[in-house]
């Protein structure tokens, strides 16, 4: 089955449609940091507004713990989108309450309304079914049509994502369907050679892929918070850098299996070292073997890949025909620790096929590095759900639509 695109909706003037967007940007003291998410909305909206719907977006924004949480309000994202759509949009304090109910009473035709975080309401990501689906039959009440646009999401078995799509008539939205474009050609016969750059900090989230990816790729590098793992596993110390313990075993699994497959995984060999987190740490350059061998002893902390692991990685990227590249190198956040992950930006823009960009932070990482988003090929909004896909696993929030 394919899935259900926005016209299988047949006319939406005058109706109330729910759309579920990922509108999970980073914000930092109340300022959106980066925008994407939310300019990749605005297709979908757009489309619907000009069709005379009224549009109600629901999305979630960071992990709060199910509860109101102030520094995880979606007004700042409202407003941004305001001023994307160039229109004005409403804002709910709520999410299925009383001011929610009013806000969506209120809309006229073309006229649009954000509700209040998803995940200030346990429901959402309730691993009780009949919670879950009851906060869906909530959202429900809301709309005529439902149009599903959360692509970072829709690996997730969650009420708006799921429930809802299955309780209302539903399609999915114009970013999913160029997600799922860009996700076609990287599983279809990738052009070869293929590499594959994991990095970032959810290091058993995405140990977890490495599996499913090797006999699908040619090339594997590892930067990152989970290149540690991969150090340990190999018997050199790490310092306090980030390590999963409990993941030894599995990673050396991984080395062996890759060697069965003639995949071949490179590690860095060099690792920028710091003697504390933050902007202002010394910080020293070593061999990925001598982590606890600089002045920092067993409290240094590797916080990028080094020039020389950089520079290897660039010249692997730049000779591929197809990358996927999920995670940043290295703490880009803090600007001793963005070289690495600048330098594989960079390469990224030099393939010669299809060089595709997946993760939140990652996406983040290159527009902060200066990079612009028609540098690459594509920018996914998704990171996990893009592995996922990418594993050949079934993505719940995409069978509910009819995809499969
Ligand atoms: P994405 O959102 O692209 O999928 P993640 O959420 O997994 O990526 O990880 C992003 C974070 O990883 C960034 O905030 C970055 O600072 C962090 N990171 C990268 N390398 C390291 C490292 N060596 N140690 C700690 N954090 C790291
Ligand atoms: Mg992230």
């Amino acid at each position: 089955m394919t899935l259900r695109t926005l016209d299988s909706l047949g006319s939406l003037a005058g109706k109330r449609v729910i759309v579920r967007c990922d509108l999970n940007v980073p914000v930092k003291d109340g300022v959106i940091t980066d925008d994407g998410r939310a300019r990749a909305s605005v297709p979908t909206l757009n489309t619907l507004l000009e069709q005379g719907a009224r549009v109600i977006v629901i999305s979630h924004l960071g992990r709060p713990d199910g509860a109101p949480d102030a520094k995880y309000t979606l007004e700042p994202v409202a407003a941004r989108l305001g001023e994307l759509l160039g229109k004005p949009v409403a804002f709910a304090h709520d999410t299925v309450g009383d001011e929610a109910t009013a806000a969506v009473e209120a809309l006229g035709d073309g006229e649009i309304v954000v509700l209040e975080n998803l995940r200030f309401n346990a429901g959402e990501t309730s691993k009780d079914e009949a919670e879950r689906h009851g906060f869906a039959e909530q959202l429900a009440e809301f709309g005529d049509a439902f149009v599903s646009d959360g692509f970072g999401v829709v690996h997730r078995k969650q009420a708006s994502v799921y429930d809802l799509a299955e309780i209302l008539p539903s399609a999915a939205g114009l970013l999913i369907e160029t997600e799922l474009d860009v996700l076609d050609r990287l599983t279809e016969n990738p052009e070869r050679p293929y590499t594959v750059v994991l990095g970032g900090s959810k290091v058993s989230d995405k140990l977890g892929v490495i599996g499913h990816l090797l006999p699908r790729v040619n090339t594997l590098l590892i930067g990152g918070g989970m290149l540690f793992t991969f150090l340990k596993a190999q018997g050199h110390e790490v310092g306090s850098s980030l390590l999963e313990e409990d993941q030894l075993d599995t990673v050396r699994g991984y080395l062996a299996k890759a060697e069965e497959l003639g995949v071949t995984i490179v590690l860095p060999t060099d690792v920028v070292v710091a003697s504390k987190f933050g902007a202002d740490a010394e910080v020293e350059i070593t061999a990925a073997d001598s982590i606890e061998k600089t002045a920092f002893g067993a409290s240094g902390l590797g916080l990028d890949i080094g020039p020389d692991t950089a520079a290897h990685f660039a010249e692997i990227i730049a000779a591929s025909k197809t990358v996927f590249w999920n995670g940043p190198m290295g703490v880009f956040e803090l600007a001793p620790f963005a070289a690495g992950t600048k330098a594989v930006a960079q390469a990224l823009t030099e393939v010669d096929g299809l060089g595709v960009v997946g993760g939140g932070d990652s996406a983040a990482a290159v527009r902060a590095l200066g990079f612009s988003d028609n540098q690459f090929g594509h920018i996914s909004t998704g990171g996990g759900a893009s592995l996922e896909f990418l594993e050949g696993k079934r993505l719940p929030g995409l069978e509910v639509l009819g995809w499969s």
